[in-house]
Order: C-alpha cells, then structure tokens, then sequence
C-alpha cells in the first residue's frame, strides 16, 4: 500500500515562511515521490496553498488539508469553517479529533465521528486521530481508549469507513519528543487494523498512521512496521530538510 506522510503545521505560519518552506519542498521533492504527500494548513493559509501549488509543477504531489472541520453544514456558527468551504480550497484531507482539539476545546468522541461524516460528505478524507494520554497509558487503559475512540466514528460512519484515514497519536508522544517504541506503536495499531476489518464488509485497507515526534532519525524503523502505513507529522513539517527525509524514509 502506498504509505501517506501528513504534515500538520498547526498554529505556526505566515504568508512568508509558508512560500519559503513550499519552495524548499518544491526543490527537494522527486516528481514522483513513492508515497503519498500532504500537508494540513491553518485554515487561513488554504488559499495561499493552493494558488502556490498551481504555480509549481513540483507541488503538484503535496494534496492540501485543513486541521480541523466543522460538523455543521451552515449558518450560525461563528468560527466554525465548513467542509464546503474547505473544499474550495482544494482539501482533500481534514484532521479531526486531534488530541489538541480534544483537550483544548473539549471535543468528544461524537462530536469527532460528525466532523468524519461531514467531511465524506463532500469529498474530503478524514484523517480522524486516536490516542491515548500518559495517565491512561499507565493505567493500562491504552487498547479501551483508542477502540472507544475509533468505534465512535464506525457508528456514525460504518458504511463508508474505508474511506477514512485514521492517525495513532500517543498523547504522550506529541510534541514531546518521546516515541512510541515501534512495538508499542505496531501492537496498537494492529488492534485498530483489526477493529476496522470487523467493521467493514470492504476488502479496502484503511490506512493508519503513526503520530507523535516521529522525525528524520526514527521515521525509518516506525514505517517499516506491518501495520504503520504513514506519519502524522508536527513539528518535523516545519523543516524542509526534516520533512523531506520522512518523505524519503516512507518509500
Ligand atoms: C501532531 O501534532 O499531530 C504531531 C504528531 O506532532 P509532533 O510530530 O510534533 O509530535
């Protein structure tokens, strides 16, 4: 299966930095990268991501997504940015449940699985994030929450979940530094490979990525897992040079 590198830039950008770091992908990137290429953008920035993508043939490969997306159609949702909307801007993929929407803005499992659906309905690939915190790691809780997390999306979605990316993020390994051990990482992710066959009557494999510092150094040896089929990456997207060896790591 052709293995997706995602990057999630977050909050971090500017009209500036974002051209300069789009020009040193465009320089780096082979015109056929062995793996699929994303890069998920503040929502404001979408624009500028798609008019530079039209403007350079190398970027071409790089698809565009947004960090989030609302469940609602339209209407009365002050901030909130459509999955119409995101789709105008050439989205092709929309996280959803990440672990900083779920703490910070108090996201639930529902609410994810409707993000999910309101993203299919108009196209867009959700790449819904699964993950356990520290505290329920060391509870022993890591298996009860992510299969809680993901079934909530299977109800709401059953029908189309092949459709779906999902991304593993220990919440512990975000933005920290710490990985996932590859084991650690592999054994998760066979729980969830094995929750979405039962869940799905389509032979179709769901990709599953691994998220969570994963950089140049240790991005090899967690691709090479059987059911590690891309990154989620944060912090290592900001850096040309850093992204690109993930890039070339996932071949
Ligand atoms: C993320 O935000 O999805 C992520 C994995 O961040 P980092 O790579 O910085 O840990």
């Amino acid at each position: 299966m052709t293995k997706l590198i995602a990057g999630n830039w977050k909050m971090n950008g500017s009209l500036a930095a974002n051209e300069a770091l789009l020009g040193a992908l465009a320089a780096g990137l082979s015109a056929r990268p062995a793996c699929d290429v994303a890069i998920c953008a503040p929502a404001p920035y979408l624009a500028q991501l798609q008019a530079l993508k039209a403007g350079a043939p190398a970027l071409a490969v790089i698809d565009i997504g947004a960090q989030d997306v609302s469940a609602q159609a339209s209407g009365a949702y002050t901030g909130e940015v459509s999955a119409a909307m995101l789709r105008d801007f050439g989205c092709r993929y929309a996280i959803v449940g990440h672990s900083e929407r779920r703490q910070y803005h108090g996201e639930t499992d529902a609410l994810v699985a409707d993000k999910a659906k309101a993203a299919l309905a108009h196209g867009i690939t959700p790449i819904v994030c699964v993950g356990e915190t520290l505290a329920e790691r060391e509870a022993g809780r890591t298996e009860e929450v992510v299969k809680r997390q993901l079934a909530a999306v299977i109800h709401v979605n059953g029908h189309c979940i092949s459709e779906i990316v999902v991304a593993y993020e220990p919440v512990w390994a975000i933005g920290t530094g710490k990985t996932a051990s590859p084991d650690e990482a592999q054994s998760v992710h066979a729980v969830l490979r094995a929750q979405l066959k039962a869940a799905s009557d389509n032979p179709a494999r769901v990709k599953i990525l691994y998220g969570g510092s994963m950089n140049a150094a240790n991005a090899a040896t967690l691709l090479g897992q059987p059911d590690i089929d891309g990154g989620l990456i944060g912090g290592a997207a900001l850096k040309a040079e850093d992204f690109l060896k993930i890039i070339a790591a996932a071949q």
